[in-house]
């Protein structure tokens, strides 16, 4: 879709830190993490929201989000993990093509959510943990 800032994603028209690709879906690191790991997963065909994903869709994007949350938790040795799927402005919603957050938790982490940033180099050693922890 025109405009839309994951499908320029998609058409790699803009660069993203791609933790996981195929036909269907796209895995990448959020810019502005909750935690280091922090990761969106999409479709690769343009929807708005959760609730107008077709069924199809939605079960691939959550089997790539378990496999996901996997590589996260053994890769960062995160203790847990959020999955997030804001909908519509007033559920949070900023990016209208639906993404489920991918969230690495530990459990010192305070319980409200807070932006991080990454520091020099930290974005790319965190991704290649999480993609070699992939199955
Ligand atoms: P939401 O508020 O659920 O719509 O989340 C949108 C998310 O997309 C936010 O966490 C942003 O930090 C993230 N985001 C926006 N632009 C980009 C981008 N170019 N690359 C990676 N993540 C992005
Ligand atoms: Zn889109």
């Amino acid at each position: 879709m025109e405009n839309c800032i994951f499908c320029k994603i998609v058409k790699k028209e803009i660069p993203a830190s791609i933790v996981y690709e195929d036909d269907n879906v796209m895995a990448f690191l959020d810019i502005h993490p909750y935690n280091p790991g922090h990761t969106l997963v999409i479709p690769k065909v343009h929807s708005k929201n959760l609730i107008e994903t077709p069924d199809n869709d939605l079960s691939i994007l959550m089997l790539v989000s378990k496999n996901i949350a996997k590589a996260i938790e053994n890769g960062l040795g995160a203790h847990g993990i959020q999955v997030r799927i804001n909908t519509h402005e007033a559920g949070g919603q900023d990016v209208f093509h639906i993404h489920f957050h991918i969230v690495p938790k530990f459990l010192d982490d305070e319980k409200r959510f807070h932006r991080t940033s990454y520091s020099d180099g930290e974005k790319d050693v965190v991704l290649e943990k999480i993609k070699k922890s992939l199955p």
